[in-house]
């Protein structure tokens, strides 16, 4: 199978490409040429095997170049090998009123980067050693606080790899903090950014098509590749825990074989719920996916208006990895529903780079909400969310997830659909453990390992060990950035 680009559907490349390079040249996202569809037998016969399995025949039909030891390879060194806390990477937890949540938290970062970059750096290599003859690799990260430390603990020295990580100063909670200024590694760099998450990402994107930096790292015989969800290589490994719910809830004969359900996602830069949309295209019974946003509700406006209109505040929330107002995903998205033409997203992506506003028409508007529905849930709902699903159901969640609770609900009321709904849990609680206890009517402490302590003792969970080590781990980390000093950092550490 092969690869195109959303901005120039001519392009035709092999998976090894575009996941190396991450980024099409003008500036596109690499989509692949026609979706795999699977048959409802295929599906049935996920149920008996393990995640490692699953994957690995999810991954065959996109990554069409890689040999099936690659690929075997790939899933194992990322899901076994004690990586994640469980040999079940992904598993469900069923809250008896129609919601299961699917747990995406269990990986080594406690958030559901993991899934994706536990495996991606196993492809990358391979990748690289396909299509990029020899030259070394800088992959430039921009992070809203989870995919920094789940792309460092990734690519943590990665052989012909160097890594740097840009994260908005005021923008990410203390653990995520802590999470990436403490990364071990000789291949790492981290930055602080002054101004929020779509500052960094904007400049990241921007560097990538930028002849000056592109033409100094060119003489250290290096390329820039990305770890954000604009590369190919990160969504595919997460369509497959949407195949793998589906084979679970199978397997626990909690379905019947062709039975839809509904997919609840927290979202920020749209890379988990396209997953899921790509998943219902594949031909899984997905009802509707439905997008749950905090207080930052342009995806909610524009699946409701059509019109995606970035000019407005953006807000710091309790759940920071969903504040961002520019979804880069939602490109691949634009380009599926206007029937693969290029012109057009070329023309709304220009149109969001120069008046930070779109608007699509009606027909397309039309079929979006066909299949997605949006809501969005403020600080003091996700709060509540928080307690009451503690109190009632006993079961602990984070604060993006409580935004996906608190919209699951919305959904139903709104909908009457009583179609069984799967909550996509995507961090720990101890991740935002200070947070988290205020929302149960506790007083904030101000140290957040004291916080993640007396969470474990009202509640009665663990601390994951990720979170428990970072007490004691060395600050490496602390230079503050403006986005333009951006560029000449990339350049000295090509150089380093
Ligand atoms: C990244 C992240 C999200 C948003 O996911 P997108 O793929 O960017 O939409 C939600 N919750 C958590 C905890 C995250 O780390």
């Amino acid at each position: 199978m092969k690869y195109t680009s959303t901005r120039n559907a001519r392009l035709s490349v092999e998976a090894s490409h575009a996941i190396a390079r991450g980024i099409s040249a003008e500036g596109g996202l690499f989509v692949p040429c026609e979706l795999p569809t699977v048959t409802p037998d295929w599906i049935r016969e996920l149920a008996p095997l393990s995640y490692i399995e699953r994957a690995v025949r999810v991954l065959a039909l996109f990554l069409t170049d890689f040999s099936s030891e690659e690929l075997i390879h790939a899933a194992e060194a990322a899901y076994s090998q004690g990586r994640f806390e469980d040999d079940r990477p992904a598993p469900l937890a069923d809250l008896s009123d129609g919601r299961v949540v699917l747990e995406l938290w269990h990986g080594p970062t406690c958030a559901f980067k993991d899934m994706a970059l536990q495996l991606m750096p196993h492809l990358m290599a391979p990748a690289a050693c396909r299509a990029l003859d020899g030259k070394k690799m800088m992959i430039l990260v921009a992070t809203s606080g989870d995919t920094g430390k789940a792309a460092l603990e990734g690519f943590c020295d990665a052989e012909g790899v160097k890594i740097a990580v840009f994260y908005p100063d005021a923008g990410v909670s203390p653990m995520q903090r802590l999470q990436m200024t403490t990364q071990k590694g000789e291949n790492v760099e981290v930055f602080a950014i002054k101004g929020n998450f779509d500052s960094a990402q904007s400049e990241v994107k921007r560097i990538f098509t930028d002849p000056t930096v592109i033409g100094e790292l060119a003489r250290h015989d290096t390329v820039l590749s990305s770890a954000n969800s604009i590369n190919w290589g990160r969504l595919v490994p997460q369509i497959v825990y949407y195949f793998s719910a589906y084979a679970d809830l199978l397997a626990d004969g909690a379905l019947a074989g062709g039975e839809e359900i509904n997919f609840v996602v927290p979202t920020g830069n749209f890379g988990n719920i396209l997953a899921g949309y790509y998943a219902k295209r594949m031909g899984l019974p997905v009802g509707r996916l439905v997008c749950a946003s905090n207080r930052n509700d342009i995806l909610a406006d524009f699946l409701r208006s059509g019109v995606y209109d970035a000019n407005r505040p953006f807000h710091t929330t309790l759940s920071p990895s969903m504040d961002i107002l520019i979804s880069s995903n939602l490109e691949r998205l634009l380009f599926e529903l206007c029937g693969r033409d290029d012109k057009t997203v070329a023309d709304l992506m220009e149109r969001l780079a120069s008046a930070r506003r779109y608007e699509v028409d009606g027909a397309l508007s039309e079929r979006m909400r066909e299949i997605f529905w949006g809501g969005s849930v403020d600080d003091a709902r996700c709060q509540r969310e928080i307690r009451t699903v503690f109190e009632r159901l006993g079961y602990l969640i984070d604060p993006h997830t409580a935004v996906a609770m608190g919209v699951c609900d919305d959904y139903r009321a709104a909908t009457g659909d009583k179609r069984k709904c799967v909550v996509v849990s995507t961090a720990s609680p101890y991740k935002f453990a200070a947070a988290v206890l205020e929302a149960l009517g506790e007083t904030r402490p101000k140290d957040e390992f004291e916080a993640a302590v007396l969470l474990s003792r009202r509640t009665a969970t663990e601390i994951p060990a990720p979170v428990a080590a970072l007490e004691n781990a060395k600050i490496r980390f602390t230079r503050l950035l403006t986005p333009g000093e951006m560029p000449g950092a990339v350049a000295a550490f090509a150089l380093k």
